[in-house]
């Protein structure tokens, strides 16, 4: 986040080095006569290229159009002159945040502008009015940690809010779990910045209705815009206060309800002015374009408390939802048995499901309360608990005479409570386990949004969901009901395939039905993700004609061109029109795939499985995790996961003129993916795009060949074994003078990095030459310990310090002449080299674990290869088998608690007592394999802190190569800053992390943390 007019984010722009073979576009360039005049009238960037277009083609909905080209303005001024340019030549345009809406808003065939990349500054806070002024391209997440120094935030919660901008929360009116607490958007927004539809810029706000009638007197554009807003607020209140249903959440069509409420509450005497600015509110950028906003804050509560009620089903739990809104909690959310069962089946959220709930439950209801003390969050909690679910209520805790009740039976069957913040997130967890679940199938049916944030009265609950259940059996499918069950919102996903006609019908046909029932209940058609093009069309059948054509009339005055987002709320957009996957929709990937893919659908279901849900823009700051460490260093939306995925499938699926393996897809697209397989855990989806890398530079380096350094990086454990014979002369590159320079340029090694030091003698080396092993092998645990290439010719003191720590836990170990891995051919697409080198692994290392032995390699990559991505390349029990033994250093000692015998706990005197930063492999991460250093370290007396890390940006040979060294730079400038604002020797057990934090001007070479073991054994 920049702050307007200074303190720029101080990342340099990766591609601004001159060697960088990347800009971040790419194919031809549409309409280069509009290019070149948008250029000369703004300062922002322009670009119309056929990668960027493709890029912004999608949001996070099952639409897709290919808009007419994007611009990244940097000030309102930018705005003013493309509105004004493209309102004189009809041309449409479309304001974006994060492009994170679920129902096709963010889609169109127009001139894109993406706010995210300049217009994303905080102007101010003002603390003591509890106001803060941004621009609408800032992340809530970034926002809200700015306010959080002043104990304040911008209360509505949507879940993406981390990857979602305050533009975006405005255009759709955006809410989240709380929204009991504290509605929608429009209650926040104090003050708008807009360009109207004819470039004219008005600041809307507060405004008396003496001066809106004075306004609205005047014959000018702005003149018709209050006279038209005072019309619906006096001559339309009534028909719009009947149209419109009572209840919390209600976002489809435009925000009128609030105008006419404030109007009459004007009139009434219970306020002086009416907000106009908040009409603007879900307007879904087809009102005005906002290019500044005055949001009023709220205090973060001083804590929270939960209580998980379980019930037989879905429909008692719902209930129950009546009931317990009488004790006025924050939020009350919902999972039905669909949810649990698939959580029950998974790796992630199979144990927490089993931990947390008991045998028979088939619905769960989530309830928190906001709290001024944990003594009141505990009293509140048990004030439910003694009406809801009394045989679990903590006895005593609650008089009996002096508490709140309801009449309603009691309907759940346990309950559970959740006070400190690490109880309270594994709730949470659970409930947010739904999504991942339902959205990583690959097969050609998806669960998809189009009727999935319906909202009807809470108390209609239990009969509208029966009936919905019903609509989705007549229409041949199911969904899970989830979500925010308070104020009546869930989430319903039906599974459909649109890739058929039969689909798309079935699309139609549970769409009627559903709406039919929202009209019945006294509902709504979107409770939360906005109208776009999955429910424009329903707005007539919601509100009536009458309201209907006043939302037309308004969009009319606004925009008289229909230029803003046209088709959209009151427009002509089509629910099966513009889909992602439709009838006609075809697929050819250009290359048979080489490795195995186990998961429906294969490659394809793969190249196919992101749904656009933008997880992957997240930051390192308020995200976490790994993903996407690129685009976190370039913020470009074509260095994410999504914008890789979304270029993959419109190169595969025709979209694109060029192939994904033509140079320059490759170069621009997949060659920057450093592999670090954060997506394969962080996306909700579990998007391989590593393997997808893989696969496609394999296709590539068929189609179009290798170079030298590709071979040579492939062939490291070779180029290695050889510098180690020709050390320490092969170690003397760095010191003739032009060598590197040289280097560089023959074979495109980065003249900046320094290169490895190969050691004259290699692990194995010094492994054979010191005689017989301590224990022999007739010890209890026998270990293979694998010299992988980093460990064996340029850092064997890892590895040393692995045996002496093995040989001290009481383990035999031995050295295999087994060759590498494969890693390094695997991770530059030479898939038939990795696949000939984890057969040859497999075949030599299956008898020896057959016979009772373990694997075990220092080097996560490596490692991580053995136990996971040789399953791609081979098949055979035996791959299995050499999977399941195979163990990274750390890993081994911890599941089998091997540090527990050398007694160093903590507080004993040997112990090092020495603080540590852990830098955790992201390979580790991705399979869950993280933790068990960390585990280890602490157990032998260290103090450890594990960073929250993305990938270090060295990947292996990533970070040496030429064009990539700024992007590498850049990645690990993340990593740099979280290592340094610790003061404490960091420890990281991959070689490439290891390198890339030794790297930098000053600092030393980190440890592995088996290093630190060993160290804390010597005492
Ligand atoms: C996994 C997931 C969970 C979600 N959970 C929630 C949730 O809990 N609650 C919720 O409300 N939504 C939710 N959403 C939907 C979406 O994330 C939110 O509505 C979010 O606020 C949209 O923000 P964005 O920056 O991505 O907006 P975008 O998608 O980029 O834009 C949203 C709309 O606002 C318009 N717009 C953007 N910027 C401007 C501007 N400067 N001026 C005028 N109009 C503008 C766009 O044209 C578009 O119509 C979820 C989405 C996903 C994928
Ligand atoms: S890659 Fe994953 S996180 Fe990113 S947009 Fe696609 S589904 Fe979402
Ligand atoms: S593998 Fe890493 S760099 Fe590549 S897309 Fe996934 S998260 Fe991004």
């Amino acid at each position: 986040m920049a702050t307007e007019g200074g303190d720029e984010r101080t990342r340099v722009d990766p591609a601004a080095d001159g060697r960088a073979d990347y800009d971040y576009t790419g194919g031809s360039v549409d309409r280069p006569g509009l290019v070149a005049d948008l250029e000369a009238l703004i300062d922002g960037e322009v670009r119309f290229d056929e990668f960027t277009r493709t890029l912004y083609a999608t949001d996070a909905s099952a639409y897709e159009v290919t808009p007419i080209g994007v611009v990244f303005p940097t000030d309102t001024a930018d705005v003013v002159a493309v509105m004004n340019y493209c309102e004189e030549r009809a041309i449409p345009v479309l304001p974006r945040g994060g492009g994170t809406s679920l129902a096709g808003q963010t889609v169109n065939e127009a001139v894109v502008l993406d706010f995210t990349h300049h217009m994303d500054g905080l102007v101010e806070i003002d603390a003591d009015m509890r106001e803060a002024t941004a621009q609408p391209g800032v992340r809530l997440g970034d926002l809200n940690a700015e306010l959080a120094e002043e104990g304040l935030k911008f209360a509505p919660d949507p879940a993406w809010g981390d990857k979602s901008a305050l533009g975006g929360a405005i255009g759709n009116n955006s809410t989240g779990s709380h929204s009991l607490v504290y509605g929608k958007t429009d209650a926040y927004i104090e003050e708008l910045e807009v360009v109207l539809g004819n470039g004219t810029v008005h600041r809307f706000g507060e405004i008396t209705i003496e001066e809106w009638r004075r306004r609205a007197d005047a014959d000018t554009f702005l003149g018709r815009v209050y006279a038209e807003l005072l019309e619906i607020a006096e001559e339309n209140a009534e028909t719009i206060r009947s149209a419109y249903p009572e209840l919390k959440r209600n976002v489809s069509g435009y925000n009128l309800d609030r105008l006419v409420e404030e109007y009459r509450a004007v009139e009434a005497g219970d306020r002086e002015t009416v907000n106009l600015a908040r009409v603007f509110a879900g307007s879904e950028g087809t009102l005005g374009i906002v290019t500044e906003a005055t949001v009023s804050l709220e205090p973060i509560p001083e804590t929270k408390a939960m209580a998980l009620l379980a019930y037989d089903d879905l429909i008692t739990a719902l209930e129950d939802v009546a009931p317990i809104l009488e004790f006025d909690p924050a939020a009350v959310e919902v999972l039905d048995d669909v949810l649990l069962d698939l959580a029950r089946d998974t790796s992630e959220f199979g144990e927490l499901v089993e931990e947390t709930l008991p045998e028979g439950t088939g619905s769960v209801l989530l309830v928190e309360f906001y709290a001024e003390s944990d003594a009141d969050g505990r009293q509140r909690v048990a004030e439910l608990l003694a009406d809801r679910q009394p045989a679990t209520a903590v006895e005593g805790s609650v008089d009996a005479d002096d508490r709140p009740t309801t009449d309603a039976p009691v309907r759940s069957f346990y309950a559970a409570e959740a006070h400190a913040e690490a109880d309270r997130e594994r709730f949470w967890k659970l409930r947010k386990s739904g999504l991942p679940i339902l959205l990583g199938r690959t097969t050609d049916e998806k669960h998809i949004s189009f009727i999935e944030d319906t909202a009807v009265p809470p108390e209609h609950l239990p009969e509208y969901v029966a009936d919905f259940k019903a609509v989705l059996e007549e229409n041949g499918t199911f969904a899970s009901f989830y979500a925010h069950a308070g104020p009546g919102c869930l989430h319903i996903r039906p599974l459909v395939n649109t890739k058929t006609v039969d689909g798309v019908e079935q699309m139609r046909g549970i769409a009627e039905g559903a709406t039919d029932l929202v009209l019945e209940y006294d509902g709504s058609v979107s409770g939360e993700h906005g109208d776009g093009r999955a429910r424009t069309e329903w707005n007539r059948k919601l509100y009536g004609e009458a309201v209907f054509e006043v939302f037309r009339s308004l969009k009319n005055t606004l925009d008289p061109w229909w230029l803003l987002n046209p088709g959209q709320v009151c427009g002509d957009a089509e629910m099966t029109e513009n889909l992602r996957f439709d009838p006609d929709y075809e697929f050819d990937p250009g290359f048979e795939p080489a490795l195995q893919w186990d998961n429906d659908n294969g490659f394809q279901g793969m190249a196919e499985l992101c749904h656009g849900c933008g997880g992957c823009r997240g930051p390192q700051e308020t995200t976490g995790g790994v993903m996407c460490p690129t685009y976190r260093a370039a913020d470009e939306e074509i260095q994410s996961t999504r914008g890789r995925a979304n270029a993959l499938r419109a190169a595969m699926s025709g979209d694109l003129d060029v192939e994904a393996t033509d140079p320059e897809f490759v170069a621009e697209v997949m060659d920057l993916c450093v592999g670090c397989k954060g997506c394969t855990n962080d996306c909700p989806s579990e998007v391989d795009m590593a393997k997808l890398k893989a696969e496609v530079e394999y296709a590539h380096h068929r189609d179009h060949g290798t170079s030298l350094r590709e071979r040579l990086f492939a062939e490291i454990d070779w180029t290695a074994k050889w510098g180690s014979r020709l050390a320490p002369l092969a170690n003397r590159v760095d010191a003739i003078p032009g060598a590197r320079t040289l280097l560089e340029k023959t074979v495109g090694i980065a003249r900046e990095r320094a290169l490895p030091t190969f050691r004259r003698e290699s692990f194995a080396d010094w492994f054979e030459a010191r005689g017989p092993a301590v224990p022999a092998e007739a010890a209890e645990r026998r270990v293979l310990l694998l010299p992988d290439t980093f460990t064996n010719y340029t850092d064997p003191e890892v590895a040393k310090a692995a045996v002496r720590v093995l040989e001290a836990a009481d383990v035999h170990v031995e050295v295999p002449d087994v060759g590498s891995s494969g890693r390094a051919a695997y991770s530059k697409g030479f898939l038939g080299a990795a696949a000939e080198r984890a057969q040859d692994v497999v075949t030599t290392l299956a008898p020896r674990i057959e016979d009772g032995w373990d694997v075990v390699v220092c080097e996560p990559s490596d490692a991580v290869m053995i136990q996971d991505d040789y399953a791609s390349l081979v098949s055979g029990a035996d791959v299995d088998l050499v999977g399941e033994y195979t163990y990274s250093i750390c890993e081994y000692l911890d599941v089998h608690r091997l540090d527990e015998a050398f007694d160093l706990a903590p507080d004993d005197e040997t112990a090092p007592d020495e603080a540590l930063v852990y830098h955790g492999h992201c390979h580790q991460k991705a399979t869950k394999r993280d933790h068990h250093a960390v585990g280890v370290l602490r157990r032998v007396g260290y103090e450890v802190d594990p960073l929250d890390s993305t990938c270090c940006g060295m990947a292996g040979s990533f970070g040496y190569e030429a064009e990539h060294y700024s992007m590498s730079q850049a990645i690990g400038e993340q990593l740099f800053e979280q290592v340094d604002t610790v003061d404490a020797d960091p420890v990281a057990p991959g070689a490439s992390c290891r390198t890339q934090l030794g790297d930098r001007e000053g600092a030393e070479t980190p440890d592995h943390p088996i290093q630190r073991v060993d160290a804390a054994l010597d005492g």
